[in-house]
């Protein structure tokens, strides 16, 4: 139990700082201004008005003087896809050059590409090249990801994947959250049978999976040119059975109602949602599951038709924002981008589209109760900005006005 009333466990004591708390985002970022936040042991303490301070003793707490600088919650990235090999900037430029899918693929690009290349590499370099990718976005404020697995889509190298996400859980100071996403495209040795590749998936990667405790979370890339709802269902169950939480990407190119299938193995989130139809927002309703948008795949491949912001609303539905960073389809690093895209592309106001990088990201992890807020009792994960009003994270792109980052307690950047 915390000890509200008594300064004793204090470690650092943040004065004079104006608190995005996100305990009440719908109204102005549940803002304290001229506010407090003590730590100690990793946890937030006490938070509040600097007016309402209890006594405490200066000799034994670090204070830090802010002078009407914002704190944030530490950034959560909810939807990456971090771990890869080599990258697909010759496909850009071939691609920007007027070549053809047909020709692209002939030259070995797309997806597939991104997956030999990554079978190919070891695992210290996958490693050494997430990292970069990780400390961008460490860089940006970001104190927990998500990283899911899916370029390997055999058994050996899902796991080598997973195994690095395991190892930046290990090394780095962020706390990754890893999805297995075995089911993101057909393998070339499956090609003309992906009934049996899922089988392989449900049957035997995600039971080996589980058992080595390399996943929390299951995805599947459900759409008319991924897997279709028979597939991704047998995949689900799999994953409930192996006590897997799931989520699912969907209604990114077509309805094909993916999200209501999720939905029925209670799905923590469903992510793209471009094409998603009433049905299927009314059973995110239900369920309280988060909607995923993610501006940067939507940026990158020009599409036309932005998810239903205003059904989102108007049902209650939780949004988050991530960068969904990956090779093909958002090759995009900078979470503090997605912000500003989230608003200027999908109309989100900035203080939802904070939300979904904070208190609704966590959401979608299943995790909003240790982090994603200012709030007593959650992890001490704090974004100390140099910024007049919190809108700026969302109104600018190009600059970092990032000042301190504590993840857990511990200043990391
Ligand atoms: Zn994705």
């Amino acid at each position: 139990m915390l000890n509200h009333m008594t300064s004793d466990n204090w470690e650092i004591l943040f004065i004079d700082f104006n608190l995005a708390t996100m305990t009440n985002s719908s109204s102005n970022y549940g803002e304290i201004l001229g506010g407090a936040i003590a730590i100690g042991s990793g946890k937030i303490l006490w938070i509040g008005k600097k007016g309402n301070l209890p006594n405490y003793n200066p000799d034994k707490v670090k204070v830090v003087h802010g002078n009407g600088q914002w704190i944030t919650p530490g950034l959560i990235d909810c939807h990456t896809h971090i771990i890869y090999g080599s990258n697909r900037a010759k496909e850009f430029e071939m691609r920007l050059k007027g070549k053809s899918y047909q020709e692209i693929a002939g030259a070995g690009g797309g997806i597939i590409s991104t997956v030999e290349a990554t079978r190919k590499a070891s695992q210290d370099e996958l490693y050494e090249g997430a990292l970069k990718r990780l400390n961008t976005l460490k860089n940006e404020g970001v104190t927990t990801i998500e990283i899911k697995s899916g370029y390997g889509l055999d058994l050996e190298n899902e796991i080598k994947i997973l195994n690095v996400a395991k190892m930046l859980d290990k090394n780095s100071p962020l706390s990754i959250h890893k999805t297995f996403l075995g089911a993101h495209t057909v393998p070339p040795e499956y090609k003309n049978n992906p009934d049996d590749y899922i089988r392989i998936v449900s049957e035997e990667m995600i039971p080996k999976i589980a058992k080595l405790k390399l996943a929390e979370t299951v995805d599947v890339f459900c759409e008319n040119i991924g897997f279709n709802i028979q597939q991704t269902e047998k995949v689900f169950k799999a994953a409930v059975k192996n006590d897997l939480k799931v989520r699912i990407h969907a209604e990114q190119l077509s309805n094909i109602g993916g999200t209501k299938i999720a939905a029925q193995y209670n799905a923590l989130s469903s992510d793209h949602i471009e094409f998603i139809d009433e049905e299927g927002i009314n059973a995110m309703t239900e369920k309280g599951m988060v909607a995923v948008l993610l501006p940067g795949a939507y940026y990158f491949l020009r599409e036309t038709k932005t998810p239903p912001i205003e059904l989102l609303r108007n049902n209650n539905v939780s949004i988050a924002i991530a960068t969904d960073s990956n090779p093909g389809t958002s090759p995009i690093n900078s979470i503090l981008l997605m912000l500003n895209m989230a608003c200027t592309l999908f109309k989100l106001t900035p203080t939802e589209a904070l939300a979904g990088i904070t208190c609704n990201a966590a959401k979608a992890l299943g995790i909003e109760n240790t982090t994603g807020k200012l709030e007593e009792g959650l992890n001490a994960d704090i974004a100390n900005w140099d910024i007049e009003h919190p809108s700026e994270l969302s109104y600018q792109f190009g600059v970092n006005y990032l000042l301190s980052l504590y993840k857990e307690g511990e200043l990391i950047t």
